[in-house]
């Protein structure tokens, strides 16, 4: 069996949205643009967005790897946590 590249991996990823809300809760009154911009390039799943002077977050394609926790915990992320039992991300073949 050939090597998967991580793009062909992140295509067989499938995700378990949590109606209730997100895992995640960001500070949408942040105005610190370095910080946002970091999380922004940071992101694998490039789930924050800054436009015109907003932020947005989507945390359903969350990859629950924690990158945004550790840059912004207590700055831009006002708290993190893994979604509740069965939901979140499901990772296939590696
Ligand atoms: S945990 Fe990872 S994938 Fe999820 S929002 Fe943070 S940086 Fe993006």
């Amino acid at each position: 069996m050939a090597a998967l590249r991580v793009d062909d991996k992140l295509g067989l990823v499938r995700f378990k949205v949590d109606e209730q809300g997100s895992h995640i809760a960001i500070n949408e009154d942040c105005d610190d643009e370095k910080e946002i911009r970091l999380l922004t390039m940071a992101c694998p799943a490039g789930l924050y967005s800054y436009e015109d002077g907003k932020l947005s977050f989507n945390y359903e394609g969350c990859l629950e790897c924690g990158t945004c926790r550790v840059l912004s915990l207590g700055k831009l992320i006002e708290s993190w946590n893994y979604p509740r039992g069965a939901k979140g991300v499901e990772f296939h073949r590696g």
